[in-house]
């Protein structure tokens, strides 16, 4: 389905202010991006707009940004920091000239809202009562934490995977034939997918959950974390490391998609990245977020919800040079790709030398 400025009925607004935000934001900027709606997510009585947005590059081969939050509608912040982002974005490529050149070198793929349902229900879940990261047709390599690794007992319990061999939910097919279409010919992609609720620290967190055993990109993602650890030293809040560091589960989206862009370019470099916002922290300071459900994910206090939508504007500015630049860091020949690897084992595994078993 394509874009129409109306497309949004005033009743799908209640208690979406990001989706009119959103709206807004396309208003303001739509000769600067493509805007797409594959899919309606039913919700109650009404149907609520998948967006799918490009920016940038129209070149089929042109490395590709992908930007993609609200997959746990409860965590509203990370919807936020990408529309923060984009309306950043949007007001400087009126005047920013160098901005502009790197967007003529890379695609951004935004994806702002997967699930715009859970997001006016205030829930985790999807409208079916689905965790979105633990519903694709992935298994963990060994024993996963209770309940939280995803489980199938119950939809009224946290964490349901969805029936055994049920498709994709709607929102997660959606995310699927964005990401699949947009990096069909990308050598060169990273994606983001913005998060909050895990720990004291904002972590960025690499595949795989399903497993303890290192990724097979984990070299570039390592030569990746050194070139923002280097470039930006007073930039320490970011922790970064492998997702299964912290806890394993099935189920995972972002497994499901780098294993499908790595069977299609056993040759490409793609590098998906989860933003874990640390809001314990926000708990910490005001522990009267603990009896608020929203307060636990979210910075309740505007100068820090402010402080939360800045502090991120130089990861994404890093991020799009670096996608820009990857053919001049990613590791390339096989020689390279070992270095990495090595250099990635001493950091995060540091038990494990010479016999490198890489998940599969
Ligand atoms: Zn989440």
């Amino acid at each position: 389905m394509t874009y129409t400025s109306r497309s949004t009925s005033n009743k799908a607004y209640n208690g979406l202010p990001e989706l009119q935000e959103l709206e807004s934001l396309i208003q303001e900027g739509k000769d600067l991006m493509r805007i797409r709606v594959p899919v309606h997510i039913q919700h109650q009585d009404t149907h609520l707009p998948f967006y799918v947005l490009e920016m940038g590059s129209t070149s089929p081969e042109a490395p590709v940004l992908a930007l993609v939050g609200g997959v746990h509608g409860v965590e509203r912040i990370g919807t936020q920091v990408i529309l923060s982002f984009l309306k950043s974005l949007i007001r400087r490529l009126h005047w920013d000239n160098l901005l502009q050149d790197q967007l003529d070198h890379l695609r951004l793929l935004i994806v702002p809202m997967v699930n715009p349902g859970g997001m006016r229900d205030n829930t985790r879940c999807n409208p079916n009562g689905v965790d979105l990261m633990r519903n694709a047709p992935v298994e963990a390599e060994g024993k996963t934490p209770w309940l939280v690794g995803g489980q199938r007992l119950s939809r009224s319990l946290p964490w349901f995977r969805g029936e055994n061999g049920a498709p994709l939910e709607p929102e997660n097919q959606a995310l699927a034939d964005a990401i699949h279409h947009g990096l069909k010919q990308q050598k060169y992609a990273i994606s983001l997918d913005c998060h909050s609720g895990f720990g004291t620290r904002d972590r960025l967190w690499f595949p795989y959950a399903k497993s303890t055993a290192p990724w097979p990109g984990i070299g570039a993602a390592h030569r990746l974390t050194e070139l923002f650890e280097h470039s930006y030293p007073s930039h320490e809040q970011y922790l970064f490391e492998p997702q299964a560091h912290s806890y394993t589960t099935n189920g995972d989206m972002w497994d499901y998609l780098y294993d499908d862009y790595a069977r299609q370019q056993p040759d490409g470099c793609f590098i998906p990245i989860t933003l874990e916002m640390g809001s314990w922290l926000w708990v910490k300071k005001n522990p009267r977020h603990l009896f608020r459900y929203h307060g636990l994910f979210n910075p309740v206090l505007p100068h820090r919800h402010q402080r939360i939508l800045r502090r991120h504007l130089v990861l994404f500015d890093f991020l799009m040079s670096a996608t820009r630049t990857m053919p001049m860091w990613a590791p390339a020949s096989a020689s390279d790709q070992q270095r990495a690897m090595q250099d990635a084992l001493s950091r995060w595994y540091p038990g494990l030398d010479g016999n490198i078993t890489t998940a599969v």
